[in-house]
């Protein structure tokens, strides 16, 4: 059993025209999607409230994050050599293809054929379950959510629920389908029978794999925040627990690691603090009764550290995976996260995954999957202004010269005309005309060519005969026949006072 691997190059690119038709289309995915990222967004405003000086904690979260990127290298060896001291081991792997044989390479060691996934949406980047299917090594999803999706051999749609677009129906049908027996479509009997198929997987599993949520430099230890306890199941229960980590998810300190779980937990659900919060350091000491014989960490770099030095890109590694922006994104909330054709989806996905995967052809489409409003920089805990970086990443996509020849062809007349008054006003003068065989009672209620998109939901006002500018001088002119004095104000923009 695998999660659905996914071609994201050939996703992202020609399919997000269609998929975002077909989301559009799916009146349950966009009802389930905003319910629930409502409800978050709720929580969160209300945890923020009652937190209190909410901005002086996300400028010290940005400054935490800030330190920690500009200063990798001597976090990523203080790391290093922390886990090394207690007696677990690291590996620095460049590409996810790298960070998958080193997976491999420890499986064959123990000679694996079972391993328990807690959630990791690295292990996702790298495609792993798919491979680990290849060499005949069973991967069990453990969070609710993605064993749900595995089921239904989907990928997440939200970073942090990634089952966000299924409602319990459709849960009980997938527990049905594969159990062989009915389910009502009730929270406790789901929840209880994927709590006894999930047991056996635990004990049963030769490896235990999880993401990061945050690795402490100073002493080596991975930190996990769950709300369902199986992370800490798939780290203390196997005997070898391998962690899959971005190379940007460290904090100096206990005291930094203090802000950014208090800015984690509020940001994404609106909690205090998860339920399980869990610091993992070293594998198991002579004398415990607990933990893994073996502990590895996979640290991934997989184009992150392209970004390192980036005047406008570096930020994005600040991220703390908390998904606030996707939602509040007025594009996510409509179209869902499938519809991105990335692990990563909502804003920070529109900007991670084409720097990750230094593809702007394809990936660099998804730049566009946003109205720019900035809802997500207000709602981000560490302020990732994500609005700047998709314009810069458009810029770099005109500047590649990777736009549609037509596009090209529009903005370079734009650019002329508004280059010149002359062409401006002549240009200006002939919309009005060429609008005429479109215009019904005032309005352009069905456009050609780009206008189609715009009209099918909404009718554009026809340009008057007259522009503002004329108007305005020919009211001047009347006032001053009239011996009255007028503003005085220039159209031309003379008088801004
Ligand atoms: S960009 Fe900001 S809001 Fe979005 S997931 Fe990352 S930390 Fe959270």
């Amino acid at each position: 059993m695998s999660g659905q691997a996914i071609d994201e190059k050939q996703l992202i690119g020609t399919g997000l025209k269609k998929r975002t038709e077909e989301a559009l289309a799916n009146d349950f995915l966009r009802k389930a999607v905003a319910f629930t990222t409502d409800k978050l967004r709720t929580g969160k405003r209300q945890a923020m409230d009652d937190f209190g000086h909410w901005e002086e904690w996300r400028e010290r979260a940005r400054a935490i994050r800030k330190h920690v990127v500009e200063n990798l290298d001597y976090y990523l060896t203080q790391f290093s050599d922390n886990v090394a001291k207690t007696g677990g081991h690291v590996y620095f792997c460049q590409s996810g293809e790298e960070a998958v044989r080193t997976f491999l390479d420890i499986a064959e060691k123990r000679r694996a054929k079972l391993v328990a996934k807690g959630k990791s949406m690295v292990s996702e980047e790298i495609h792993l379950n798919h491979r680990l299917e290849e060499k005949g090594i069973e991967a069990i999803e453990t969070d609710l959510g993605e064993y749900i999706l595995q089921l239904a051999k989907e990928t997440p749609s939200h970073l942090i629920i990634p089952a966000i677009h299924k409602n319990k129906q459709q849960i009980a049908d997938i527990f049905s389908a594969e159990s062989g027996e009915s389910f009502a479509p009730e929270t406790k009997v789901l929840a209880g029978y994927a709590r006894q198929r999930l047991r056996n997987y635990f004990l049963e599993a030769d490896i235990g794999l999880t993401g990061c949520n945050f690795a402490v430099a100073e002493s080596g230890s991975i930190t996990l925040v769950s709300n369902e306890g199986n992370g800490r199941m798939v780290s203390t229960l196997p005997k070898c627990h391998v962690v899959v980590m971005g190379m940007e998810r460290l904090v100096p300190s206990y005291d930094d690691l203090e802000v950014v779980l208090n800015m984690l937990a509020r940001s994404a659900t609106g909690q205090k603090l998860t339920t399980y919060t869990s610091m993992i350091t070293g594998p198991r000491r002579e004398g415990e009764l607990d933990g893994p014989e073996e502990l590895h960490v996979i640290v991934l770099d997989n184009g992150r550290s392209a970004q390192l030095g980036d005047p406008v890109f570096q930020e994005v590694l600040h991220c703390i995976r908390c998904a606030a922006c996707l939602n509040v994104c007025p594009v996510y909330r409509h179209v869902g996260g499938h519809t991105y054709g990335s692990v990563y989806s909502g804003p920070i996905g529109a900007v991670l995954t084409p720097l990750l995967q230094q593809d702007m052809k394809e990936a660099g489409q998804l730049a566009y999957a946003s109205s720019l409003c900035g809802a997500c920089y207000e709602a981000c805990p560490v302020k990732i202004p994500l609005h700047d970086m998709l314009v810069q990443l458009r810029a770099r996509k005109v500047k590649l010269g990777l736009t549609p020849l037509a596009e090209r062809v529009a903005f370079k007349t734009y650019q002329t005309a508004f280059g010149n008054v002359t062409l401006y006003r002549m240009a200006a003068k002939s919309v009005y005309y060429l609008q005429k065989p479109l215009i019904r009672k005032g309005y352009i209620k069905q456009g050609i060519g780009p206008l189609a998109g715009w009209t099918q939901s909404r009718f554009l006002p026809m340009k008057p005969k007259k522009s503002f500018r004329e108007r305005w001088e020919e009211l001047q002119r009347e006032l001053k026949a009239q011996g009255r004095p007028g503003s005085g104000a220039s159209a031309q923009g003379g008088d801004r006072a």
